[in-house]
């Protein structure tokens, strides 16, 4: 089928996603817009749409090996991805590996303390509300989700992680954190969505410890960027490198 972009059906932050003549598939837009603190904090780097969704195809294709359900279909060309159409749930799902950001902020964890088993947190996904930390009760009270698709968002979760968290460490990468989102399917089955990029992740040099993410963006640092792209050439394999076009 050949897939071309409909109507605008929803537009976020960073990405906007398209109808297509398929009602069940969605094109999804990766925009260079970057935003941080509830979208107060704006700019637009050129290529970020580029890279993130090109990082992103990996991890969902990784993850898809691994049996877990994701919205990925195809990556049409770098910024436009072939999805299926989900029905997202308002919440953030975070996982800590390492303590690092707002968990600083606001609990007495010392820096770069080590988390096993992992901490899953979710926060409501709400500029409004400025997305408060939630817990079962309040998602369920709210007809977010029921138990038991709470119960396989954390479940599938914890897998994302340890498949992640395992290749990035053979990439040299340390995987501090990261933010997902879930979606109904069709078939009414939770399933990843969004995206899972240095956007949503935090990734750090595993020698350096240096930053390559959003990180660098959040604290008005220089080469953020360089620190995508770096990201892109260290997960992608000769192929997909070749086939978008990223040089070492
Ligand atoms: P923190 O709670 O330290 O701000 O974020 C923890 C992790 O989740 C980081 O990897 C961060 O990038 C991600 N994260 C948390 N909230 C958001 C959000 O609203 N948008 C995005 N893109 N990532 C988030």
């Amino acid at each position: 089928m050949n897939h071309q972009k409909l109507e605008l059906i929803y537009q976020g932050k960073a990405k906007d996603v398209y109808k297509t003549d398929d009602p069940e598939v969605v094109i999804v837009e990766f925009r260079d817009d970057i935003t941080a603190g509830d979208g107060e904090k704006k700019d637009i780097l050129i290529n970020k749409g580029y890279y993130n969704s090109i990082i992103s195809a990996k991890f969902f294709e990784i993850l898809e090996a691994s049996g877990i359900k994701t919205q990925y279909i195809e990556l049409l060309e770098p910024g436009l991805m072939l999805s299926h159409r989900l029905e997202m749930i308002p919440l953030e799902v975070i996982t800590r590996n390492i303590a690092a950001g707002s968990l600083l902020r606001k609990f007495p964890f010392h820096e770069k303390q080590e988390f096993t088993p992992p901490i899953i947190q979710m926060d409501y996904k709400s500029d409004e509300f400025h997305d408060p930390m939630i817990n079962d009760d309040i998602a369920l009270a709210l007809g977010f989700a029921t138990r038991e698709e709470l119960e396989t968002i954390k479940k599938t979760t914890l897998k994302i992680n340890q498949v992640i968290k395992d290749f990035l460490a053979r990439k040299g990468i340390i995987f501090p954190d990261f933010k997902i989102e879930y979606g109904r399917n069709y078939k009414n089955e939770i399933t990843l969505g969004d995206e899972i990029s240095p956007d949503s992740c935090r990734f750090w040099d595993m020698k350096t410890c240096e930053v390559l993410d959003k990180d660098l963006f959040r604290k008005g640092e220089s080469g953020v960027i360089n620190a995508y792209q770096e990201v892109a050439t260290r997960i992608l394999d000769e192929e997909d490198k070749e086939k978008w076009n990223i040089k070492d």
